[in-house]
């Protein structure tokens, strides 16, 4: 794995910058597994993503309830939320791999996959207070 990049950003807007150039990075097939808190920002990240993805960044929302959302754009982006799912054998029930194929496929609470994924980017987002936020970015 390749040394992580580590940021601080100060504000929703910097963490949707930083998304948005990642974005611009990733192949096709990659997942993106978000870790941290609620309230840290993996959400906004995830609206960062979908404007370097060409996706509209204004349908991404909280998929609370929706537990898979996918958008359109130059490239699709699949978001997925499993703070609401403990079971691992759910998880892979839902068929990951295939729903990333031809896309980007970001993962909220991504600790709760059962398994490694191939291609992914890792992203943590620590609270540093107020609108601090520490975001380290690994690959592989
Ligand atoms: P999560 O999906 O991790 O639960 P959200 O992205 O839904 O978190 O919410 C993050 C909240 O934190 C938003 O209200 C956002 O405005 C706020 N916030 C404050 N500072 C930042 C920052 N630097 N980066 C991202 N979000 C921030
Ligand atoms: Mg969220």
């Amino acid at each position: 794995m390749a040394s992580p990049d580590a940021f601080v950003t100060t504000s929703e807007q910097e963490t949707f910058a930083l998304a948005e150039t990642l974005a611009r990075t990733l192949q096709p097939g990659t997942f993106v597994l978000l870790h941290g808190d609620l309230g840290a920002g993996k959400t906004a990240f995830v609206r960062g993503l979908a404007s370097g993805l060409g996706v509209d960044p204004g349908d991404v929302s909280s998929p609370t309830f929706v537990l898979i959302q996918h958008y359109r754009g130059r490239v699709p982006l699949t978001h997925v939320d499993l703070y609401r799912l403990d079971n691992a054998a759910a998880v892979d029930d839902l068929g990951l791999e295939e729903l990333a194929a031809g896309g980007v496929l970001a993962v909220e609470w991504a600790e709760r996959l059962p398994r490694a994924m191939d291609s992914s980017v890792t992203v943590t987002i620590e609270d540093m207070g107020g609108d601090r936020r520490r975001i380290t970015i690994a690959s592989g």
